[in-house]
């Protein structure tokens, strides 16, 4: 007998069929002998549609309100499956974040989880029952709802299993793995059978949505056993068939010989929800980059990619890049906060731009894998407007319109294709 957490993204919960099919696919681990702890998230489109509503109401809806309206996606699809599986014969309770208590800190919209009590969890698994809780969503300490970023429900699923130390997390989604890219944009994108925790972490920050960058970094901290697999195969499939499938999450020191020989990189990442913000002719004097970014910090606005060009008569020019969704925000801050302060310098916001990575542990080992990918963007006369490296990716900055030629000619330059697999669903 082991301890599961499963969790099942919003297109695996999106029809009452579909809810059906989870309860069932729950309901055959469950029979099999297995505690089980089910994350769910909304219904496919159920939060965009209530963001929509928000933004009818409110231009830029207050975030405390924007949480309390988000997270009620979730408390629905929580029910709906425990009902599923009451109706085929499983005891089963939800919770919503609140009742667990899953504590976050104050972030409105993006919240991170502090501490789950496992109090409850614990006392329904050992009545036999399955406990189903809300992902996306938890509580800070003022009582107030939280939700913890779009696809936080990842998050939700690999924090639960780390605090009631399950035995493996099973991510369901509408893919069957992770792949050499998004399968969406790359058809000949292939299925990696195991990725690094490490390359997985940089896969996910660079844009990969398969996962949300924190349910990574949760993975990794607390070692948690994580695979990524399709929810859309017969419910029905054999248990250790499934348990087989998709892709593994493993640490670099697991790895064996075979993984040796594993490709230089192993995938591309890209992200169109940038924005690129470019401060020209600053004074160029000690302290402007701590000047520019200590107010946009102090706005809990993240910063990416940051440029600072050679200063030419005095001046320089500051580029950097934030998400789109902090874009109106941040130009604020700069033009209210920072540029009066600055004795000179004027803003420039570019939105459409887009983030194109390419990732693999064999960098650290490989010179010259950067070269070649400006080469190959090059080539197809794409023009790089940022760079920016670390030991185990290269990330360009590139004008939006050029994303999706920049990754598949990206995929075949590293050879990344492979045969087509078999159970691919999307
Ligand atoms: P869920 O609703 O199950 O959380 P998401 O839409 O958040 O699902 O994530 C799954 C999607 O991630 C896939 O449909 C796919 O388009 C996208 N994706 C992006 N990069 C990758 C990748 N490298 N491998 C697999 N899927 C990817
Ligand atoms: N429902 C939330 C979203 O759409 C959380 C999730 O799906 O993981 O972002
Ligand atoms: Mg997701």
């Amino acid at each position: 007998m082991a301890l599961i957490v499963h969790k099942y993204g919003g297109t695996s919960m999106g029809s009452v069929e579909r809810i059906q099919n989870v309860a069932r696919r729950v309901a055959k681990w469950h029979r099999a002998g297995h505690q089980m702890v089910v994350v769910p998230s909304a219904m496919a489109g159920e939060t965009n549609r209530l963001i929509d509503l928000a933004k009818a109401i409110q231009a830029e809806p207050d975030r405390r309100e924007l949480d309390m309206l988000a997270s009620t996606g979730e408390q629905a699809s929580v029910a709906l499956l425990a009902m599923a599986l009451k109706s085929q014969g499983v005891d089963a309770i939800s919770f919503t974040g609140w009742q667990v208590p899953i504590v976050t800190d104050d972030a409105y919209t993006k919240a991170r989880i502090e501490s789950i009590d496992d109090r409850r969890i614990r006392e329904n698994l050992e009545q036999g029952r399955v406990v189903i809780i809300t992902g996306f969503q938890g509580i800070n300490r003022e009582g107030h709802i939280t939700t913890l970023g779009r696809g936080g429900s990842d998050t939700s699923a690999v924090a639960v299993a780390a605090a009631i130390h399950a035995d493996e997390c099973l991510i369901y989604t509408d893919v069957d793995g992770v792949y050499t890219t998004d399968p969406r944009i790359v058809s000949e994108a292939r299925r990696l059978d195991r990725i690094t925790f490490e390359e997985m972490l940089e896969m996910a920050s660079l844009g990969s949505k398969v996962l949300q960058t924190r349910s990574v970094e949760f993975a990794g901290k607390y070692k948690v056993k994580t695979r990524v697999l399709s929810s859309l195969t017969s419910p029905d499939i054999p248990l250790d068939e499934e348990m087989k499938s998709g892709t593994l999450i493993t640490f670099e020191e697991e790895m064996d010989g075979t993984n040796m020989e594993q490709a230089v990189i192993s995938g591309i990442a890209f992200q169109r929800d940038e924005a690129k913000i470019t401060l020209t002719k600053v004074p160029d004097v000690p302290g402007i980059a701590s000047r520019i970014l200590g107010p946009v910090a102090a706005a809990n606005i993240d910063v990416d990619m940051i440029v600072q060009n050679q200063a030419v008569n005095g001046t320089t020019d500051f580029s950097f890049t934030v998400n789109q969704n902090d874009f109106k925000r941040t130009m604020k801050v700069l033009e209210t906060e920072v540029v009066p302060g600055l004795g000179g310098g004027e803003v420039n916001g570019d939105p459409l731009i887009a983030k194109v990575s390419i990732v693999g542990l064999g960098m650290k080992s490989h010179a010259g894998i950067a070269a070649r990918m400006f080469e190959c963007l090059a080539k197809e006369g794409i023009n790089i407007r940022m760079i920016s490296t670390s030991e185990i990716k290269t990330s360009v900055v590139i004008e939006d319109k050029y994303l999706e030629l920049a990754v598949r000619a990206l995929h075949a330059a590293f050879g990344l294709e492979g045969e087509a697999v078999e159970e691919k669903v999307v």
